[in-house]
């Protein structure tokens, strides 16, 4: 394979010839981040790398659905980075998405920037950024064969489920005929779908139950607008026992809603900010509207942050008019 994009050939060299790499991708990291990040590390210690792979959190912990993914013993916490030769960040958008390692990243000496976000930054020294891309996990096992790597069953688990998680269950409009014989090639080498799928889509703790109840129950629907939306306080989370980082799909929930286009999920962090999840059907861009509020993602997923659950609300909702022209 050979991607005619950025500096595609100089970041395969610059793989091979690396020594230690720093593998690092965004805050609540999602199943594309976890999986490029991991198939990464796996596939270049096969080059006799060092890989480290880590996010800029502390104290970080692999949410539970992907605990099973090959090699998520590995991540080690952002304080414990070494200096490496090669920083490469996956799936991340922009530098503000870096957490605690913004800094690190600003300062180090060979930064590879690799993923497929609308807006991305090019922030790295060398950068891949591929929009068309299905996850970033898709440019990864194409950098990976490039750089001489034999994918295994481990890193082709990595991979898969990053394509699998950023497609929807191969869903959304990024599933390509393309996309489909990839995961086809990938799960050739044994990886076990229906037990992915099972650890990612169908495994919740039971307050999860719970949780929905009580978000699904104050949701609101502006139906001129065709926008739905919902809000998850702290408080729901400490009385139903929920993890912040089980919460992923609870937004699939709420944009279920037939008459809504466009859906939001509000969520208060821990910090007293709120982040904004925002879902569209089409042809609304909601990266759009994340991007015109301080954050970004792609056209029909994206995401930003707010100071209240009135504020978010009525920034997207003003946004919806304006754009229906009122
Ligand atoms: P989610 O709603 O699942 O957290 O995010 C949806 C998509 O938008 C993901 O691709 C995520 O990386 C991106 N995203 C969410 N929040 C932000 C943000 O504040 N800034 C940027 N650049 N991207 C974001
Ligand atoms: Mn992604």
């Amino acid at each position: 394979m050979r991607n005619d994009v950025g500096d595609w050939d100089k970041v395969v060299q610059v793989l091979q010839d690396a020594r230690d790499v720093v593998i690092a991708t965004h805050v609540n990291p999602d199943g594309d981040a976890l999986g490029s990040a991991l198939g990464a590390s796996l596939g270049l210690r096969k080059l006799g790398v060092r890989t480290h792979p880590s996010w800029g959190k502390s104290p970080l912990t692999v949410p539970p659905n992907y605990t099973f993914l090959p090699g998520s013993d590995d991540f080690i916490q952002p304080e414990d980075l070494p200096d490496a030769d090669v920083w490469l960040v996956v799936d991340c958008g922009a530098p503000d998405r870096l957490g605690e390692l913004e800094t690190r990243v600003a300062a180090a000496e060979r930064v590879i920037n690799v993923d497929h976000h609308t807006g991305n930054s090019e922030f790295g020294d060398l950068n891949v950024v591929v929009t068309s891309a299905s996850s970033t996990a898709e440019l990864v096992t194409s950098l990976l064969v490039d750089a001489g790597v034999e994918i295994d069953r481990d890193i082709a688990t990595c991979l898969y489920t990053g394509i699998v998680t950023d497609t929807g269950r191969f869903q959304y409009t990024n599933t390509s005929p393309d996309v489909l014989r990839l995961a086809a090639d990938l799960l050739a080498y044994g990886v076990p779908a229906a037990a992915i799928a099972l650890e990612v889509f169908e495994s919740s703790p039971f307050g999860y139950l719970k949780l929905l109840g009580r978000v699904l129950e104050r949701a609101v629907l502006e139906q001129e607008l065709g926008f739905v939306y919902s809000w998850m306080t702290l408080e729901d989370l400490t009385a139903t026992d929920v993890a912040p980082d089980e919460t992923e799909k609870v937004i699939d929930v709420v944009r279920s809603t037939r008459s809504a286009e466009v859906a939001a999920l509000i969520k208060e962090q821990a910090d007293g900010t709120f982040r904004v999840s925002l879902r569209s059907k089409g042809p609304t861009s909601v990266g759009a509207i994340a991007r015109a509020n301080g954050g970004g993602g792609h056209e029909l997923a994206a995401g930003f942050t707010a100071e209240s659950v009135d504020a978010a609300t009525t920034a997207i909702i003003s946004a919806l008019e304006r754009r229906a022209g009122r």
